[in-house]
């Protein structure tokens, strides 16, 4: 059941088919393609097909269908799409031989796959999204398991005053990638799930990723009373009571959409501890067909795979053993009797008294368990020890699997076409090879240099549009558009900050000493600009604190209209500024980064990074291929910590950074500038995306799973 677009051309009848697959997102041809269709809807829709198909004009697809550029890039994405999704010949099928049937299910609360698709908050999701797309590019038969939010995560208004405001947009699902989902006999896919003493259903979903596929379970369907509605309603919306419910139904309701669907996954991956129920249903379901607890026990962990993501202990979900009880009442069926036991797995003492911990319940049902960094690997192995009495902290078994970012989602049509012309179209299936990288060096600096320049134009258009769109529109303030970045100047220096506004990243940092911050921006024939963007949680007041009091230095003059705040901070915002800025920055407090994406999204641009040695970075610097603030400070109190980070990156900035960027040649070219461009594309493009990534997934945690239910052999 594809959404249906009536009066296309017969020319060009399979356009609602490309447009209906979010395949089409990664890959360019098939971006140019619907860029091509009708560049100002294009632009209006923030690029989402599906709005535009519904949107357009018949005279505009009469037109297309006569434009021959236009139909050859229309059959070109369509034969490719279809490829992909069959994936007869694959990196997966010529590795995995026998096996390669083997499903792959992955339980994640959120899903960043595209703006169109609202239904992801941070980096969690953006990892979701871009593991899907690199399961179907290396031909994995993979499905994704999560919620379709029907009022998705909140848009952010900032007030005059720099104050935060949430609202939430219900989403127009018929301008949604997504169709309700249709049972192998035909009928409409709907689960129930038992939650405390009654029986919440939930629709499944459909979206399609080339050859993945997601089921999303929406709770909002008539069957439902009032309340059970809400459920699935918003990402991260509600209290911890509603958080448990939400991961109640999204770990057995998951487990039970596959079953209603014939999928037969062999692994079953958890992406963050919200999807541990899965492992509960999953034992009740062997013990019902007669296994013992152990043996059920110990078939889960052969075939689960278990993600963590953050050293914050506040991000690991943790709930009073009596709110379990409550909620899962209904659950227990026939299992009574092993209650305690399962209630054990469960159990976790964070330093607040034993506590049902939904991190410790997966690392206890799972065999394979991973960090996302080498650095976060040692903080959770020193996190979770005493889930392994006895066992010395360097042989707990958790591995780590630095995380990776999508290069065809990533990588800027800019940078990709000077890719194809100077290190050849191959480049796309080779990302993961570092000495094929090693042809970065021979591009021409002056054509590097021409291509950092119309990426770093097209982000100052999208902000100054929405500068003018939310002048027009909004009616905002003067003041307001200058903190949108309405004075930006396109030649400056431009440090990027877009993330989480959330204590641990110190998004202020670098207005600890204002005046010398402003020297550094305002310097006569060297200018400096920054441009922030970000989310604070709903209830994270601090957070919002740290957002005002940069919105608040955005629209004061001592600054000189040179920091911005770029509000509603998404994926789409997050193109452009991963593309367009010159300097990524990144500033935790060490070691509260888990990972962190954005910078690997930058530098495989040509976006240097200058950031703390925390998370993917601590691996990643090289001495050559961006920076590293160091403060090393002279004691460890925050306030100690602060200083020394600020003064390290105060330094780098006037010391580095700038005198770099601006030390220029005859025919205006940073030469040393653009050395350091190349080692950032060169060194991060193999190590730092999901190609990498996902393949180290495949050997070190999928592979054993697979051989302890299959038993057969794998090749390498
Ligand atoms: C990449 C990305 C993130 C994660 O960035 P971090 O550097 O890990 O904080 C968050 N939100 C959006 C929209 C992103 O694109």
């Amino acid at each position: 059941m594809t959404p249906v677009f009536p009066g296309l051309p017969e020319r060009i009848k399979d356009l609602g088919e490309i447009a209906s697959d979010l395949w089409w997102s990664w890959h360019y041809r098939a971006r140019d393609m619907f860029r091509r269709l009708d560049y100002p809807l294009w632009r209006l829709t923030a690029h989402n097909p599906v709005a535009m198909l519904r949107q357009i004009s018949p005279e505009r697809l009469e037109a297309v269908s006569h434009d021959r550029a236009f139909l050859a890039l229309y059959d070109d994405a369509l034969r490719a799409l279809r490829a992909a999704r069959a994936s007869r010949e694959s990196w997966w099928s010529r590795t995995h031989g026998e096996a390669a049937t083997s499903t792959i299910a992955y339980f994640s609360a959120e899903f960043a796959m595209h703006q169109s698709l609202p239904i992801y908050a941070g980096g969690l999701g953006v990892l979701a999204g871009d593991f899907c797309k690199e399961a179907s590019d290396l031909g994995m038969p993979f499905v994704g398991v999560g919620f379709m939010y029907p009022q998705g995560y909140f848009h952010q208004k900032v007030t005059a005053d720099g104050w935060q405001e949430e609202t939430y947009e219900i989403l127009n699902w018929d301008d949604a990638p997504t169709r309700p989902t249709v049972q192998p006999d035909g009928a409409r896919c709907i689960v129930s799930v038992p939650l405390g003493a009654r029986t919440v259903h939930a629709a499944v979903w459909q979206v399609r990723a080339g050859k993945v596929r997601l089921f999303l379970l929406d709770t909002d369907i008539d069957e439902n009373a009032p309340w059970d509605r809400g459920l699935s309603a918003r990402l991260y919306g509600g209290n911890q009571e509603m958080r448990l419910q939400q991961e109640i139904v999204l770990g057995l309701g998951g487990v039970r959409a596959l079953k209603a669907m014939g999928v037969e996954p062999v692994v079953w991956h958890l992406n963050e501890g919200h999807a541990a129920f899965v492992a509960l249903q999953r034992m009740w379901d062997q013990i019902a067909q007669g296994a013992s607890f152990d043996a059920a026990l110990e078939h889960v962990r052969d075939t689960t795979v278990f993600t963590t993501h953050t050293p914050v202990p506040a991000g690991h979900d943790a709930f009073p053993f009596s709110l379990v009880e409550t909620h899962m009442a209904g659950a227990w069926g026939g299992l009574g009797d092993y209650r305690e036991r399962f209630m054990a797995l469960g159990s976790h003492d964070n330093g607040m008294g034993p506590q049902f911990n939904m991190t410790a319940l997966a690392m206890r049902t799972a065999r394979g368990i991973n960090a996302v960094s080498q650095l976060h690997g040692e903080v959770t192995r020193s996190m979770f020890t005493s889930l392994w009495p006895g066992t010395p902290k360097a042989q707990l078994p958790i591995k780590a699997i630095t995380n990776g970012v999508h290069a065809g989602t990533w990588v800027a049509a800019h940078m990709g076409r000077l890719f194809d012309q100077f290190l050849g179209a191959e480049w796309r299936y080779r990302i993961d090879e570092p000495e094929f990288w090693e042809r970065v060096l021979d591009i021409p600096d002056e054509e590097l240099w021409k291509t950092r320049i119309a990426m770093r134009q097209d982000l100052f258009r999208f902000i100054w549009d929405r500068a003018r769109e939310r002048w027009t529109t909004a009616s905002v303030s003067g003041a307001q558009a200058i903190a949108i970045g309405a004075l930006l100047d396109p030649s400056a220096l431009t440090i990027g900050f877009a993330r989480r506004f959330t204590g641990y990243k110190r998004p202020d940092l670098i207005f600890r000493n204002p005046p010398r911050l402003a020297a550094i921006l305002s310097q006569l024939r060297r200018p400096v600009q920054i441009v922030f963007a970000g989310k604070a949680h709903p209830a994270d007041d601090g957070g919002k604190h740290h957002l005002q009091r940069i919105y608040r230095r955005a629209s004061d003059p001592a600054f000189g209209g040179r920091v911005a705040f770029v509000d509603d901070y998404d994926l789409h915002v997050a193109q452009y500024l991963v593309h367009g800025c010159d300097v990524w920055l990144n500033n935790p407090r060490k070691p509260l980064e888990a990972s962190g994406t954005s910078g690997m999204k930058a530098a495989i641009n040509g976006v240097p990074h200058l950031s703390i040695g925390d998370g993917w970075w601590a691996e990643g610097f090289s001495g050559a291929n961006g920076w590293l603030i160091d403060g090393r400070p002279a004691g460890d109190s925050h306030d100690e910590v602060d200083e020394a980070d600020a003064e390290s990156l105060y330094t780098l900035l006037e010391q580095q950074v700038v005198p770099s960027f601006y030390d220029r040649d005859a025919n205006d070219v940073p030469r040393a500038w653009l050395r350091t461009v190349k080692e950032a594309i060169r060194t991060v493009m193999p190590m730092f995306t999901t190609r990498r990534m996902m393949k180290q997934y495949v050997h070190e945690l999928y592979d054993p799973a697979i051989a302890a239910t299959t038993r057969v052999g794998l090749g390498d």
